[in-house]
């Protein structure tokens, strides 16, 4: 058996990643289907700085992560420089556009928006190797996943929040070495 504190140290991405299991579920825009007044609501009912977008609910699989700030900008770009755009739009993170009815309003194209390979970790890393990961890449947030489907996220601050209750517990906590 490795020495008691050795595995008392071990927290997993998954035990410090958002959202834990009373929260409401992780905020995801998809790839396709949503309307521009639902993104919309969605960006407004939270103050997430990012979202992952996924290739639709059912499938939790991630296409990428985009920006608050960024998103709102271009839907408001959007809503006033591109023609017939209104709140019934449908917003596309996808290369090519799917077919829609011949009367629908034009879409908004918001592909260009986003990282494509967002850093991931597997539910189960360690988290000292994650946040080794995060010192050595500067990373603000990073996914956790678990066989490709989304999880939840970890950023900068969970990790020092993670960190500092470590330091509570016990001051020699290995992610202070
Ligand atoms: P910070 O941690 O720097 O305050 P955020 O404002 O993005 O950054 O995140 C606030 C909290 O919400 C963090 O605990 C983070 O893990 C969580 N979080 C971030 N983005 C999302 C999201 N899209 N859905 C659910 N929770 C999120």
């Amino acid at each position: 058996l490795e020495p008691k504190e050795e595995f008392e140290h071990k927290s997993l991405a998954v035990d410090v990643m958002r959202p834990r299991r009373a929260d409401p579920a992780l905020a995801v825009l998809t790839q396709e289907g949503m309307t521009v007044e639902e993104a919309e609501a969605l960006v407004a009912s939270t103050r997430y700085s990012g979202f992952p977008v996924v290739v639709s609910q059912e499938s939790q699989r991630l296409v990428g992560f985009v920006l608050r700030r960024d998103l709102l900008i271009s839907i408001d770009n959007a809503r006033q420089r591109q023609e017939g755009v209104v709140s019934s739009s449908q917003v596309l993170f996808t290369e090519h556009p799917p077919a829609q009815a011949a009367d629908a309003p034009p879409p908004v194209r918001l592909r260009s928006l986003l990282d494509l390979s967002p850093f991931t970790v597997a539910d189960h890393t360690p988290m000292d190797i994650t946040v080794d990961i995060f010192r050595k890449l500067g990373l603000r947030q990073c996914l956790v996943t678990h066989n490709g489907r989304l999880l939840g996220i970890i950023t900068k601050k969970d990790i020092l929040k993670h960190m500092a209750q470590m330091a509570n517990r016990d001051p020699d906590s290995i992610l202070f070495n």
